[in-house]
This record gives structure tokens, C-alpha cells and sequence, in this order.
């Protein structure tokens, strides 16, 4: 065990692909850019499947951004490049992937990474901005944000691009509008059913806070989570799999949570009280919606408990919160996998660690944990270690600082 690699830890925000854009953009386009813009990636605290059924998340902006330098023009040509792998051979390094912007289309099967920046314009145009976006705009980008390990780099490469063309068209867009736009963006021009948790993190997020977000009324409270202070951290596990189920298990849980819905006749499972549970589930038929009625409602109580200890300043009584929500999300919504139970079991029996669960879609992606800074070290190495005995890929650690959501760097 003690020969496994240790895995790398590398201080937040200093990523070997730290972005340059500027000088890049002047070497893509052979002008300056107006302006350079990041917007970064999240990880979710708590509250887990709970968006679609009208319920609370506390997502964190990572200190890991999509940064873009824009320069608008005015032949109504839209030029996007990524210098980043992420975009594959598709536009990638060396190419510029130019449209015309009256000829967006949505869910162009053609489409590659380009479709999801193409995708904010084109929304933009649909909002009420056709004649600010017609001009087109010159768009290279840079981003530090993992892609495809559940941590939004898909809506930082949105609201990065959304706050750019806001900011350089004085459009009265609200960063909580930005989000929505984005959403839209996702939802109808790339055709992902996301919630509008992703891009409202990335838009909204505060430097030391985690997000409490209620995706019914979309009303916003930045709740105290300044880790450093408390002499914690907590560390993002990309587990670097991704299990083929992913697809159908998500549409099956919805279909599972409208029926509980529809079962105990409320819109959604957000209006079932946590104090009623035992009554509605002793009223449901069905073993699989019954366990995701659990979840839902557990999961959303789970969300009221760790605001109570963060409000409350103590940041290690959530531990056994997110412990309980793993649990959960493993045994009643059946998301998890071996990979992510590895972490989760591997970082509990690890002197330090508070608590850790699995976070996002499931089948794979990534896992938080919650330790004192002093145990970091061992934690990462316990896992690593865990990893390579079970044979599995050794996984990403890095610690998931609070940081803040989308701005203007230059
Ligand atoms: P997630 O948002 O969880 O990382 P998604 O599948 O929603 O995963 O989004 C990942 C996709 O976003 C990539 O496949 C790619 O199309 C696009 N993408 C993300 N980052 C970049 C980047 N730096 N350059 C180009 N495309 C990117
Ligand atoms: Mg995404």
C-alpha cells in the first residue's frame, strides 16, 4: 500500500494551464482584446437531485475559472476558439471555429465544444438583444476547469462568455438573469435538461461562502464558509471515471420523483414536509419511488441542517451531515459507485476528516471531503493508496477553496 504514487495536491488556483489569454488572443486575431473574463466552475456542498423537485443546493465557486478575451465586431461573424484539449480536435489548438450569427441553429448535431458559447449568443438573440449580439464577436477562451468530472465547466465556459458580451454591450442583465440566459442557452441550443443550479453558482458565488440557493423562487443567501479560517479544507476527489449508466439513470430518478409527486399530490417533492416523511412514504406504492422520495426529502432537510451549523459558525458539525448524505444518495437513489464509495469509506476512517460524499450526477466524477488542514496530506495519500490497491486510475485531489463567481480580470 505504502508504494502507491501520492497523489498530486496542488494549491488552489495554481494550475499548469493557468490562463494567458491575452496574449493568445493577440496572436489568434492580430488585434487586442476589449476585455478578459472568468467564470469559474463549482462543486455542491449539499443538496443533491433535489433541483428538479423545486428544492434548496449549496453549490461553491472553485478556484478554477473559464477566462475568456472578447473583442466585439461588427460583420456579424461569430470567430470561438479554445486553447484547451477539452475542445478535441473540433476547433481545437490552432482552430478558429467561425459562424455567422443569423445562422445559429439549435441542437446542431454537427456541433462540438463551440456549441455551448455559440449557445449564449444565440440566446441572447432570442432575449431581446438580436440587434446589440448581430455584430458577432472575436472569442478565445482558456480554462482550468476539469471538464466531464461533475464540476460545471460547461456553464463556467457559459456565464464567462454571458458576463463578457453583458459587459461590452451594457445589456441590463442581473447576474441572477445571466444565469437563467445560460440555462436557456444549455437547455434549448445544446439540449442538456440541466437545472439552473451550474450557472447560477458560477454567476453568483462569493469568495468564503457556499451558495444557499432555493430552485423554486430562485431566491439567493450567501452562507459563511471560509475554510482557511476554521483551518479546514475541503478537498475535491476526481475520481476520473465515468460510468456508461449516467443517462438513463438521471431521466429514470426524475420520472421516479414526479410519480412520489404525483403519488402524494403536490407540484413537486419540495412541498412534502421532512416531519411527514414516514406518513407519505407509508402512502407510496413502489419500492424505487419510495427510496427517491427518501432521498429528495432527506436531502433537502440535509441542506436546513449544514446552513444551521455554518450560520451557526461551526463548520465541522457538518461532517455527519454529508456522511448521512452519501449514504443516501448510495442507498435510496442508488447513484453512487464502487470509485466514489472508495473515497467516501477510505476519507471516514481517516483520522481528521469530518465528512465527505459523493457529489453531482453520480456514476463516477467527483467526491468531497471535509478534514482539517493538517490531514490533507494523509487523507490524499490513504486514497491514492486505496485507489491503487483496488486498481483503480489514480484520482485528481485538489483542495475546492470558496471562491468567487464570474468577473472582469482585465
Ligand atoms: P461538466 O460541465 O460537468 O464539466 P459537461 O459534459 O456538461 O461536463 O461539459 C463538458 C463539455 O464542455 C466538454 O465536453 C466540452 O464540449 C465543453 N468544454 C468544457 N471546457 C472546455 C474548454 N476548456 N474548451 C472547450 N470546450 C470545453
Ligand atoms: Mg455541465
Amino acid at each position: 500500500m505504502d508504494q502507491a504514487r501520492p497523489t498530486q495536491v496542488r494549491p488552489a488556483g495554481a494550475d499548469p494551464a493557468e490562463a494567458r489569454p491575452t496574449a493568445e488572443f493577440r496572436a489568434l486575431y492580430g488585434r487586442e482584446p476589449e476585455g478578459v473574463w472568468a467564470a469559474p466552475g463549482r462543486v455542491n456542498l449539499i443538496g443533491e437531485y433535489t433541483d428538479f423537485n423545486d428544492g434548496f443546493v449549496m453549490p461553491l465557486a472553485l478556484p478554477h475559472t473559464a477566462r475568456f478575451a472578447v473583442a466585439r465586431r461588427t460583420d456579424g461573424v461569430l470567430r470561438l476558439h479554445s486553447g484547451d484539449s477539452a475542445a478535441g480536435t473540433d476547433g481545437g489548438r490552432g482552430g478558429v471555429v467561425e459562424l455567422r450569427v443569423d445562422e445559429l441553429k439549435p441542437l446542431d448535431a454537427s456541433g462540438g465544444w463551440w456549441r455551448y458559447p455559440a449557445g449564449v449568443v444565440w440566446a441572447l438573440g432570442r432575449r431581446g438583444y438580436a440587434a446589440e449580439v448581430a455584430g458577432g464577436a472575436d472569442v478565445h477562451l482558456r480554462s482550468t476547469v476539469p471538464t466531464g468530472a461533475g464540476l460545471s465547466s460547461s456553464a463556467a465556459l457559459e456565464v464567462g462568455l454571458a458576463l463578457a458580451l453583458r459587459d461590452l454591450y451594457e445589456l441590463p442583465l442581473g447576474r441572477p438573469e445571466l444565469a437563467q440566459l445560460c440555462q436557456y442557452a444549455e437547455n434549448a441550443f445544446v439540449g442538456v435538461p440541466c437545472g439552473i443550479m451550474d450557472q447560477t453558482a458560477s454567476a453568483c458565488c462569493e469568495e468564503g461562502h457556499a451558495l444557499h440557493l432555493d430552485t423554486r423562487d430562485l431566491s439567493r443567501r450567501q452562507i459563511p464558509f471560509d475554510l482557511p479560517a476554521h483551518g479546514l479544507a475541503l478537498l475535491v476527489v476526481d475520481t476520473r471515471v465515468t460510468h456508461a449508466l449516467g443517462d438513463g439513470a438521471y431521466a429514470e430518478r426524475r420520472a421516479g420523483c414526479e410519480e412520489g409527486a404525483r403519488q402524494l399530490g403536490v407540484s413537486h417533492l419540495r412541498d412534502v414536509p421532512h416531519e411527514e416523511l414516514d406518513a407519505a412514504l407509508g402512502k407510496l406504492t413502489g419500492e424505487s419511488v419510495r427510496r427517491y422520495v427518501r432521498h429528495v426529502v432527506t436531502d433537502n432537510h440535509r441542506v436546513g441542517l449544514v446552513t444551521g451549523h455554518l450560520d451557526a459558525g461551526d463548520v465541522r458539525a457538518i461532517g455527519p451531515v454529508l456522511l448521512e448524505g452519501h449514504a443516501s444518495l448510495r442507498d435510496d437513489l442508488r447513484i453512487s459507485c464502487p470509485e466514489l464509495d472508495l473515497v467516501v469509506e477510505t476519507a471516514a476512517r481517516t483520522p481528521g476528516v469530518h465528512g465527505a460524499r459523493m457529489t453531482g450526477g453520480g456514476f463516477g466524477g467527483s467526491a468531497i471531503v471535509l478534514v482539517e488542514e493538517s490531514a490533507v496530506a494523509d487523507v490524499s495519500h490513504r486514497v491514492a493508496s486505496a485507489f491503487e490497491a483496488a486498481g483503480h486510475r489514480a484520482p485528481r485531489v485538489f483542495p475546492a477553496t470558496p471562491s468567487a463567481g464570474a468577473r472582469q480580470l482585465a
